[in-house]
């Protein structure tokens, strides 16, 4: 018997996980006495600061390991919801609350398909194994540290990501790197500004320059969409009434799957290099934030048979972060699959469809017996 997954959502969303803090322990804890009633022992690890992932597993073999995993986490819920954002609320076949898509829902789903598949887990070829992180909203903490202690024994470690897609199949999501642009000037009484060099002045140049990096990234069209690029923050000056020394810029760079961040770095130094006037000044490029896009190897078996599974033809990209990049760098072979759209994640009144609750379970189910299957041999 599986569990029924609207009211496991609902469980899910009662326990508060904003982070920060965070206070993933708690919902590890909830999440673990619910498999403890299945008959299922999962295990709890800490990461710190009552933060912690939940990691539980059955079957047996060293063919196949599939992965089921989701965070624990989600933004705050600010602002004016119109029903208590963890009390969840049903109305017209969709449940709201904070985390219903992002990604409670998802959890939910996942849980219910792994409990409801237990009392077959004799017949299953390999293992499945629920991972469920902390810090996923902000800095990753609980995957790295699943990552680090991951004592995998498996050929093929596959994972299905349930962040919210609509039930589609993504192979790939987008990334960011984010930089200061430092401007620094020579200082000079503002009555004689040709005896300084003025940072602003360069920062302005340095901005227009960025606006025609962007269209040249907007005119490199990849399958997945194209780069974008923004100036976002600018900081500078120092007095009324002198040249000013220093000025900063924010730049935004929104990278597509392939790209890769050092090569990123170097762009944006060489366009500045190339297209700004500097006014006597000079120039660094200080990297500040760095989230890499995450692009599944066509050529992994799994993504053929994930697609054929859900009955999708096409390769989809997640539009938004997630911790894909993380665990392929890790070594698993991972999409990203689950109930609910990104259109509704973070925002006020954020809600999954019932129906795709539904739906995820009966999905969840099929990749565990069709990928783990004894009589055949799924994924070459
Ligand atoms: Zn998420």
């Amino acid at each position: 018997m599986r569990p029924d997954v609207v009211q496991l959502t609902r469980t899910l969303i009662s326990v508060d996980t904003v982070s920060p803090p965070g206070n993933e322990r708690n919902l590890a804890v909830r999440i673990a006495e619910i498999l403890h009633e299945y008959g299922l022992e999962a295990t709890i690890q800490d990461i710190g600061d009552n933060r912690a992932n939940l990691i539980c597993e059955y079957g047996s073999g060293n063919g196949t390991c599939l992965v089921l995993n989701g965070h624990l986490d989600t933004v705050p819920a600010e602002g004016q919801w119109r029903h208590d954002p963890f009390d969840a609320h049903v109305e017209d076949g969709l449940m709201y609350g904070r985390g219903a898509c992002d990604m409670k829902g998802g959890l939910a789903a996942m849980m219910s398909a792994f409990i409801g598949m237990a009392p077959l887990a004799d017949r299953l070829d390999g293992i499945v194994r629920l991972v469920f992180v902390a810090d996923e909203e902000d800095a990753n903490r609980g995957s790295r540290h699943f990552l680090a202690h991951d004592r995998r024994s498996c050929k093929r470690n596959l994972m299905v990501i349930g962040e919210p897609t609509g039930l589609r199949v993504c192979c790939a999501h987008f990334g960011a790197e984010r930089f200061w642009i430092r401007l620094h000037g020579r200082s000079a009484h503002s009555s004689r500004p040709e005896e300084g060099a003025n940072a602003i002045l360069a920062a302005s140049s340095v901005a227009s320059c960025l606006e025609g990096y962007h269209h040249e990234l907007r005119s490199r069209k990849t399958r997945f969409g194209s780069p974008s690029a923004a100036v976002t923050l600018i900081e500078g000056g120092e007095k009324q009434n002198s040249i000013p020394v220093l000025c900063s810029l924010f730049l935004d760079r929104r990278t597509v799957p392939g790209e890769d961040g050092g090569q990123v770095a170097k762009e944006v130094e060489q366009w500045i290099a190339s297209h700004a006037d500097m006014h006597g000044c000079t120039c660094s490029v200080e990297p500040f934030f760095s989230f890499a896009s995450g692009l599944l190897d066509e050529r992994s078996g799994f993504l053929g048979k994930a697609k054929e599974i859900v009955g999708q033809q096409t390769d989809l990209v997640f539009p938004a972060g997630c911790e894909q990049a993380i665990f392929i760098s890790g070594g698993y072979d991972a999409i990203v699959l689950g109930p609910g759209s990104i259109e509704m994640a973070h925002k006020i009144d954020e809600y999954v469809p019932l129906e795709e609750l539904e739906k995820a379970v009966d999905i969840y189910e099929k990749f565990i017996s069709i990928l783990l299957d004894q009589s055949s041999c799924a994924i070459g």
